[in-house]
């Protein structure tokens, strides 16, 4: 395995990464307060642009290969890379998935998570955040140093398919850090080979990517961003950045 496979972060790196990711946290949590039918999604990510000013970052996603909005969100059908719109009104019961990524000091954060809007979910909606959220606390669970990145692949599908759902295969977790993607890719769903070995200084943005239906997506003809379910079934997506340890996972968001 070459050392281009990895990223390990120094002492120091780990603490301007730590302050990025524990931003990106307070902003994720505002914003899935906030979120409530009404509003549109344009509102929600000129919220989330204040709030990263305010806590002197900047957006990671803006920009990023030409990505026009402070953060990306995602309705319902549509799985992740979404588009805040003045057009696009939340309405009560829709999934609304928010992805943020804020960069502070060179260092970057990225989490993500799923709420339902006006109230708690029901039925599959509920089951589907469930399993996204445990699927996302199994793969955590295995983020450990001397374990391999198919572990938490592995753990994170297991999960997802006991619960009935898909995992999402053409979109994956990665290492996270100075840069908001650096290696190595986290599938969620296992591989042959058992990939990387996590060695402490690693820092992972695991992020399962659950459908009601079917795996497969398809990315927006339009806006060649928004990628949703093939099928037009739900979707739900969960992200948290973990540090691995000599021993237990530390989750930085
Ligand atoms: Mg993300
Ligand atoms: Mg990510």
């Amino acid at each position: 395995m070459s050392r281009k496979d990895v990223v390990i972060h120094s002492d120091r790196e780990i603490e301007g990464i730590r302050r990025a990711a524990r931003a990106t946290a307070a902003v994720l949590a505002d914003l899935a307060a906030y979120v409530a039918p009404g509003l549109s999604t344009l509102d929600v990510d000129r919220r989330a642009a204040e709030l990263i000013r305010d806590c002197g970052g900047e957006s990671a996603f803006l920009g990023y290969g030409g990505f026009p909005g402070c953060i990306c969100i995602s309705l319902n059908d549509e799985i992740i890379h979404g588009i805040g719109r003045a057009g696009r009104i939340i309405a009560p019961g829709d999934l609304v998935s928010m992805d943020v990524g804020v960069r502070i000091d060179g260092f970057v954060g990225d989490s993500a998570r799923t709420v339902c809007a006006g109230g708690p979910p029901e039925g599959q909606k509920a089951a589907l955040l469930r399993a996204t959220e445990e699927s996302l606390a199994a793969g955590i669970a295995m983020a450990c140093g001397g374990r391999y990145v198919n572990d938490i692949s592995a753990a994170v599908e297991a999960v997802v398919r006991r619960c009935g759902f898909s995992v999402v295969r053409d979109f994956v977790g990665h290492g996270c850090g100075r840069s908001l993607h650096e290696p190595p890719e986290v599938p969620n769903f296992a591989q042959r080979s058992p990939g990387a070995r996590l060695q402490p200084g690693m820092v992972l943005a695991i992020e399962p990517m659950v459908t009601v239906g079917s795996h497969r997506v398809e990315i927006d003809r339009q806006d060649r961003w928004t990628v949703r379910t093939a099928d037009g079934g739900l979707s739900a997506h969960a992200e948290h950045m973990v540090l691995i340890t000599r021993d237990k996972p530390e989750i930085l968001t």
